[in-house]
């Protein structure tokens, strides 16, 4: 039996599931959280989605975000879920505790980096979001996808392939995106909450990182870097700061780009993009974090000088090696 076929089985076949995503979590996480959860209610199970913190106000919009609770770590469920996590500590402390007290742990993720933690992995790394996967379990239990389960996957897909531009863009993700179309996702809904209600606060914010944007000396490496300071005279929020990576990214030239968030005085969020050739996923695990190889992040601790020093050093060392594929090299 596939992973796909051996996942719905256990959906349809339970009746009381725990799901959760990971910690700040992006629209393919909450998409995934949210379409994978509403499907289950459907279906006449009892389905928890919980998550640590709230959803954020970007995707309040997703049909049934208001439906996400707060962990309750004394509850019990036949099933837990985690999903988008490369590993269960990605899930928080208290939704780790939830999930390992579960009878059966299904992992459904998408990360090259993920570490097969559940009872049951369903983890593509081809897959463009974990809401892909999500589609074809449905698909493969026979549950209806109803306009707001397909609004959740949607969003997950595109966010995840940034509106359909990264690399992880395949056939398949389009014939899915498709398929969530014609099932009623809300093309238009989506786009508008996503990225046509930006704060004032954070365009400032865009305004100030951009002025400040550096670059290294062969023009290869590119980051911007958004201090407590930076965040408090823009008038803006940690979570403003999404998306900023990708202005890094599109310099000319650039091959990587980086974003430091600094959440706190000793600790700081670095978030790697490449266009064609560096493995981010490996630069990341270097200071203990994963994800893509076009796409990864990590939270380092220290003084945010500090770690722009060493990530930038370890960057240009994994570009100046031989064979990485980059062109010429
Ligand atoms: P972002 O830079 O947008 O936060 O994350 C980019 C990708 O890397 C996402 O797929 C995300 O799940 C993954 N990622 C970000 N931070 C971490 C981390 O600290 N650990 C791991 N394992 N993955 C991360
Ligand atoms: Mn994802």
């Amino acid at each position: 039996m596939t992973d796909i076929a051996e996942s719905a089985n256990v959906l349809l076949k339970n009746d009381n599931y725990v799901l959760t995503t990971h910690l700040n979590p992006d629209g393919d996480a909450l998409g995934s959280l949210l379409g994978l959860g509403l499907a289950l209610l459907s279906a006449g199970k009892n389905a928890v989605m919980v998550m640590p913190h709230p959803v954020p106000a970007t995707f309040q919009f997703m049909p049934g975000a208001q439906q996400v609770k707060k962990v309750d770590v004394q509850a019990k469920f036949d099933v837990g879920i985690a999903l988008d996590c490369t590993d269960i500590t990605r899930a928080g402390e208290e939704a780790q505790q939830v999930l390992q007290k579960a009878r059966n742990l299904i992992n459904i993720d998408h990360h090259i980096s993920n570490q097969y933690f559940g009872d049951l992995n369903v983890v593509d790394a081809q897959a463009s979001a974990t809401g892909e996967i999500i589609y074809d379990i449905l698909y493969e239990a026979k549950i209806p996808i109803t306009s707001d389960i397909a609004t959740n996957l949607y969003t997950a897909i595109v966010t995840d392939t940034g509106s359909f531009q990264h690399q992880n863009t395949t056939a398949k993700c389009l014939q899915t995106a498709a398929f969530l179309l014609d099932c009623g996702a809300e093309h238009r809904t989506i786009q508008q909450h996503l990225y046509e209600q930006r704060s004032l606060g954070s365009l400032r914010l865009l305004a100030r990182g951009l002025e400040s944007l550096s670059l290294n000396e062969d023009g290869r490496v590119a980051w911007m870097t958004v201090s407590q300071d930076l965040l408090s005279a823009s008038g803006a929020t940690v979570d403003d700061s999404d998306g900023m990576v990708d202005y890094v990214k599109s310099l000319k030239g650039v091959e990587v780009g980086i974003l430091f968030k600094e959440v706190n005085s000793g600790e700081t969020k670095v978030s790697f993009r490449s266009k064609n050739y560096l493995d981010v996923n490996q630069l990341a695990a270097h200071f203990g974090g994963g994800g893509h190889e076009r796409a990864a992040g990590c939270t380092v601790n220290g003084k945010i000088e500090d770690i722009e020093r060493v990530v930038i050093r370890k960057t240009e060392e994994q570009l100046a090696v031989k064979n990485c594929g980059g062109p010429g090299r």
